[in-house]
This record gives C-alpha cells, structure tokens and sequence, in this order.
C-alpha cells in the first residue's frame, strides 16, 4: 500500500514506547495522550476523556458513509517474561489498590498502533475516498467495563452514526495472516460468585458441622455435568471453576465458602439455560448438605456474544483476500470474550471483528510440525506473550484500511 513505507519505522518506535509503557484499564492517561497528539497531527478531530481515558478521533472527509473503526488500549496485571529489548517492568496499583506488575500481555499496544497506523494512511489518502472515519480507542477492556463507559458518557451523541464498526484482535497464529468468520465469533461470558453457608466447628466434629468445603467441592464437580450431560456437544459450552476460598486451617471447618464461575456461551437461549443450571445445582447441593441458609449466587461482570454481520463480513473477507491472497481466511469461533460489540450494538448497527496473527511464521510452523502448538506458542494473557513486531503490524494496518474502504470507497468508486 502506497505510504505505508513512509510511516512505517514511526509506528514501530510508537509500538515498542508503548509495550515498555503499559497501563491497566482507566489509567491509560499517557496513552491516551500520545493516541490524541497524534490524531490531531493527522488531521482528526479529537474528542478525549470519554469515560474516562477513552478518545475518538473523527476525519471528516466530505458527503459519505461513515466507519467505525475500533481499538483498545488497556495492559494487564502481568509480570512481562518476553525476554524482549522493549518488555515492559511497569508496576501499577490495581483497582483494589494492590500493587501489581502491568504488561501488555493481551497485544491491544498492537491494536493500538495498528489503528493510529490506519487513521495516518487513511487522512493521507483523503483524496481517495469519501465520507467520515471514527478512529475509537477503547479503555478497560479486560475488566469489560470500557465500551460501557464511553456509552455513558454520551459517545453516541459525541460523533456521527457510523453504518459499520470494524476492529481486530491479536490472536497466536501465524504473523501476517487475517480471519474472520459470518456469525458467533467470540463467546458471551459471565462471572458469577457463589457462597455457600454451612456452619463451623472443630475439625475433630464434623457432627457438629455443616461443612462448606464439601459443599463447595460437591458443586465443582456437579457443576461440570451441565457441559457434559445437559447441553448437546453442538453447542458448545466452556464452565470454569477458577477460584475456590474456604477457611484458614487444617482444622477448623469453616462457616463458609467461596467460588468464582465464568461460563462462556455462543447463543442468549444457551446462555440462561447454563446460568438457570447453576443456580439451581447450587442450591440443591446446599440443600444436599443440610445447609440452613441459602446459598448466594450473584453476577458479576458480563461480556456479551461478539456476532459478525453476515453481509459486512463478506465484503471485509472479500477485501481481505484481495489484499493478503491466501494469507487470508477464515477464523475459528474463539472461546473469548470481548465488549467491543456494545458499540455498534449501541448504534444499532453491524460490525465485523477479525483475528490477526501475530506469531513469527517460521517459529509457529516448526512448533505445528512437532504437534506442540499447545504447549509451545504462548497465548494471550501468557507472560511470554508478545506480537512479532513484523509483518503484525504491517497487515494490522493493512486490514483496518481495507475494511474500512469496503464502505468508504463504495461512493468514490461505485464498488463494495
Ligand atoms: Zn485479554
Ligand atoms: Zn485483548
């Protein structure tokens, strides 16, 4: 792509400052900053401080469709373990107020530069295409409060409808290649805390007891019948138990425990079937138990399902193929989850989301070769995981442009 050459050692000196400089969702101050003094170098105008650290930058372009296109940029509570020149050894106090290390552990320091990348060829080129662009940078996406925050804090009546939003994700497959697939991409998650009330005695008396540890343990394993002997194996489930809290010695047994759920589904039928399940498997195995006092089961933080429109999926996947070839293709649903739909859900209006790899090619095919893709290419969240710089961020770039001119270029040059 014409131009690309001329920014592209820039954007590779903003992506490295940036990995060194992450920041946990709401606190992005400093890169919410560098995104801003760079949207209005380019030309955008910019509105900041949207629910807290969120910015858009809009380039109005004359009478035309308007895009939305989408990055986020929040680290996560992750000591680095790269090895990388540029890893970051940030540390931060999280929002309980502990202190905790911060990395750009989930690549979104990717999107981040891949997006400014796209908004820089984009006002560039305005001679080419017609219409406005939104170039959306996100905070607080891990806690999954972020797209929110910008909702309430008026981001619908901020900037002009777009008629489409696009956005990427950095995923460990090999660099330089784009998926997307039509339909349920990422699951919907739910969090959900649990306690459980027995009563506490010695160790020497579980006569005396109703003991929340087994409770608790007894739930764990009902729990996981709902995956396997309640839903059909077409419809795919994903339940984990990951954090299990009761008592503080080997004998005491304790009043109650504690347990923290996270389901992911694929469809909202689904979805209340799951979490109707779990409820009710909580307090049968209270009641199992001889519990006197109810069980507590509260949802916490949700995710909702990311579903790609069929029609804009197709012209971005065409668009695709056009520019990457058969570096191009289709992606498999993820068991994720992201916010990023509550914004064009929030528009009323369709969205494709796409994975972009970002594994050097030759390290992810020895790794397939020895059949140890699993336990060898670190994954999103892992403290090894980084993005290969190149060619990630080049096709990063690439992909956003091409999606968004599959709508923008439509008036100019009377093609999808
Ligand atoms: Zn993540
Ligand atoms: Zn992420």
């Amino acid at each position: 792509m014409a131009g690309l050459g001329d920014v592209r050692s820039g954007l590779e000196d903003f992506y490295r400052d940036l990995h060194a400089h992450p920041e946990l969702g709401h606190q992005e101050h400093r890169t919410a900053a560098r995104v801003a003094r760079h949207l209005r170098t380019c030309g955008y105008e910019v509105h900041d401080g949207i629910g807290g650290t969120g910015v858009v930058g809009v380039l109005a372009n004359g009478d035309g469709p308007v895009v939305l296109l989408r990055a986020d940029m929040d680290a996560l509570p992750v000591r680095e373990e790269t090895g990388l020149p540029y890893a970051a050894t940030a540390r931060a106090e999280d929002a309980t107020g502990r202190e905790v290390p911060v990395a750009h552990a989930c690549g979104h320091d990717m999107h981040v530069t891949c997006l400014l990348g796209a908004a820089r060829l984009m006002s560039s080129a305005r001679g080419a295409w017609r219409g406005t662009l939104l170039a959306l940078f996100q905070p607080a996406e891990e806690p999954g409060d972020g797209a929110d925050g910008m909702l309430a804090d008026g981001l619908t009546g901020l900037v002009p409808r777009p008629e489409a939003a696009f956005a990427q994700h950095v995923l460990p497959c090999p660099a330089g290649r784009v998926g997307t697939r039509e339909g349920a991409f990422l699951s919907a998650a739910d969090n959900i805390a649990i306690t459980v009330h027995g009563r506490g005695a010695h160790g020497s008396a579980p006569q005396a007891a109703i003991d929340p540890v087994v409770m608790a343990a007894m739930i764990v394993v009902r729990l996981q019948t709902i995956v396997s002997r309640e839903q059909a194996a077409t419809r795919p489930v994903v339940l984990t138990v990951g954090s299990v809290q009761a008592g503080t010695s080997g004998n005491v047994i304790p009043e109650s425990a504690e347990l923290l759920v996270n389901v992911r589904t694929y469809g909202e039928a689904t979805r209340q079937e799951v979490l109707a399940a779990v409820r009710r498997i909580v307090r049968a195995e209270c009641a199992a138990s001889g519990a006197t006092r109810e069980p507590r089961v509260e949802e916490g933080t949700r995710f909702p399902p990311t579903v790609n429109d069929a029609v804009v999926t197709r012209e971005v996947a065409a668009a695709f193929t056009e520019a990457f070839g058969t570096r191009a293709g289709t992606a498999e649903p993820q068991s994720a989850s992201e916010d990023f739909s509550r914004v064009p859900d929030a528009f009323g209006i369709p969205y494709t989301y796409w994975a972009l790899g970002c594994v050097d090619p030759d390290t992810y095919e020895a790794a397939r070769r020895r059949g140890s893709v699993a336990r060898d290419i670190p994954v999103n969240h892992s403290p090894r995981f980084a993005p290969v710089l190149q060619p990630t961020l080049d096709t990063g770039v690439r992909a956003l442009v091409a999606a968004a001119l599959t709508r923008l270029a439509r008036l100019e040059h009377g093609r999808a």
